[in-house]
């Protein structure tokens, strides 16, 4: 590695504590009383009420590495860049500086701190919104260009892309502006003015180098100034090694690595013949990682409100491996790896590890019984058809906690198929009654409220999948 994720941390603290920015520490991944959040998921959450003025921040500027867990990425896992745990580099300024500084400070330390050419680093920044009313913010185009950055690696993006927040349906938020590294040609086509700025894969974000919190939104749906400005920035230190080592993903990083490893090394000598594509082994990887930082955190599975997430991280985990013949996975191993890493920086990692261990053993105990009962039932059901139908899956999936996956993959290897068409159908008229289209995520916030909600709208089990967990998209 030219650079490891250790060095990165200190560099970037280092860097803005000498720009007279105060290092807050971080705060647990569980939020200690915001009941409208799932999990803390930047490293702004915790500070919101700075913002609002509703509490006054220790100093004016601020820093910080918050680890954060996004559910809502859970469909990308497997990409090259999103994970559902990271750790974010923070930096902030409340009722201080604003665009030109936080715009300096950000350039300088990607291209002396760090050392990137600034041929690798694009900015995109905020068009303006005729139909919101909104100006776009030619101010920061000036100042990426005065610091040194070329016109044309300065991109305008839409409101979708680039002004954040507010979190709730009122609040503050403003337009933002974002640092994306150019990872290569092999990765896809060249951005060209006015063209299409490929963000999936070549060109790959690395920094919310600013949102600048200047409005306020009002339950009407206009904007008003806020009493006073703020920036909140926020770096991905998974996507900053894996950039200034040039490697492929953040799966080839220094902290993951090891995991992705232990991980291929088990499953190719549990079962030597398997053809377990790369991107499973990377989302055992990302969910074993995040399993393991939840309950060190003191998360405990269950089917409500935040214990669900722990949960369906880990069944989804024992479906992969048993899809795969690998039922007697170690899974001590990978977890020990994870704590192994944490604890140089979070002291709970080794205060709790017999917790975490206890907590997963029990947990996948419980969920093999989830699946013995589970198998009897399908048996049953199945006996002399050729057809599953979508009520009858539905029932598997609500009532026996079986994951869809698995009922896919038994329906294969039995020449069945899966009336999949009805099984949508019941999902979409649960989640009405349910109320699940209420999962919307403002920002990229987590709702927890909606996870409540579900989970208590199911009598038994509720692992209806993925899909509710990522119904919202982003
Ligand atoms: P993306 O568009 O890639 O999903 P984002 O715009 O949702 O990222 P922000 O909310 O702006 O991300 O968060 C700030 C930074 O945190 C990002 O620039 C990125 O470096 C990092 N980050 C965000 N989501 C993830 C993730 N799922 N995995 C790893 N790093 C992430
Ligand atoms: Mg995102
Ligand atoms: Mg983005
Ligand atoms: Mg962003």
């Amino acid at each position: 590695y030219k650079i490891t994720s250790d060095e990165i941390r200190t560099i970037f603290l280092e860097y803005f504590q000498k720009h007279n920015h105060k290092k807050i520490s971080e705060s647990s991944v569980i939020p200690e009383n915001d009941p409208t959040l799932l999990f803390i998921n930047s490293g702004m959450a915790p500070l919101k009420n700075y913002f609002t003025g509703e509490e006054v921040p220790p100093a004016s500027n601020l820093c910080n590495i918050q680890p954060c867990i996004r559910t809502i990425d859970i469909d990308d896992i497997g990409d090259r860049h999103h994970l559902t745990s990271f750790e974010m580099l923070g930096s902030w300024s409340f009722n201080n500086y604003f665009k030109e500084d936080a715009i300096k400070l950000a350039f300088e330390l990607l291209t002396e701190g760090f050392k990137i050419p600034k041929e690798k680093l694009y900015a995109t920044v905020f068009m303006g919104s005729k139909e919101l009313n909104l100006e776009p913010d030619t101010e920061s185009i000036e100042i990426w260009q005065k610091v040194g950055m070329d016109r044309s690696h300065i991109v305008p993006q839409p409101f979708e892309d680039n002004f954040w927040g507010p979190t709730a349906e009122t609040g503050p938020c403003g337009p933002c502006t974002e640092v994306f590294y150019d990872t290569g040609e092999e990765f896809g086509e060249a951005y060209v003015e006015g063209g299409v700025f490929d963000t999936k894969k070549r060109y790959i974000e690395i920094w919310n180098a600013g949102v600048f919190m200047q409005l306020n939104k009002l339950a009407d749906g206009t904007y008003e100034p806020l009493k006073f400005k703020s920036v909140d920035t926020g770096a991905g230190l998974e996507r900053l090694t894996m950039t200034l080592n040039k490697l492929n993903s953040v799966y080839e990083i220094d902290s993951l690595r090891p995991i992705v490893e232990i991980i291929k090394k088990q499953c190719a000598s549990l079962n030597p013949d398997s053809d377990i594509p790369e991107q499973k082994i990377n989302i055992l990887s990302d969910h074993l990682r995040t399993v393991t930082i939840l309950l060190a955190a003191g998360a405990v599975p269950s089917n409500t409100g935040r214990g669900y997430v722990p949960r369906k991280l880990i069944r989804k985990c024992c479906t992969i491996l048993a899809k795969y013949k690998m039922d007697n996975f170690n899974f001590q191993e990978v977890l020990d790896r994870v704590i192994e890493h944490y604890k140089k920086y979070y002291s709970h990692f080794e205060t709790n590890r017999k917790q975490i261990h206890d907590v997963f053993n029990k947990e996948v105990e419980s969920y093999s019984a989830v699946l013995k009962d589970g198998t009897a039932r399908i048996e049953k059901m199945c006996e002399g058809k050729t057809t599953i139908s979508g009520k009858d899956a539905f029932v598997l999936v609500t009532s026996y906690g079986l994951p869809f996956d698995f009922i896919q993959d038994y329906a294969a290897e039995h020449g069945m198929t899966i009336d999949k068409e009805e099984y949508d159908n019941e999902i979409k008229h649960h989640k009405e009654i349910s109320k699940l289209g209420n999962n919307e995520e403002g920002g990229s916030g987590n709702s927890l409220e909606a996870l409540k909600g579900m989970a208590a709208n199911f009598t038994k089990t509720v692992f209806v999948g993925y899909e509710e967990l990522s119904c919202t998209g982003h």
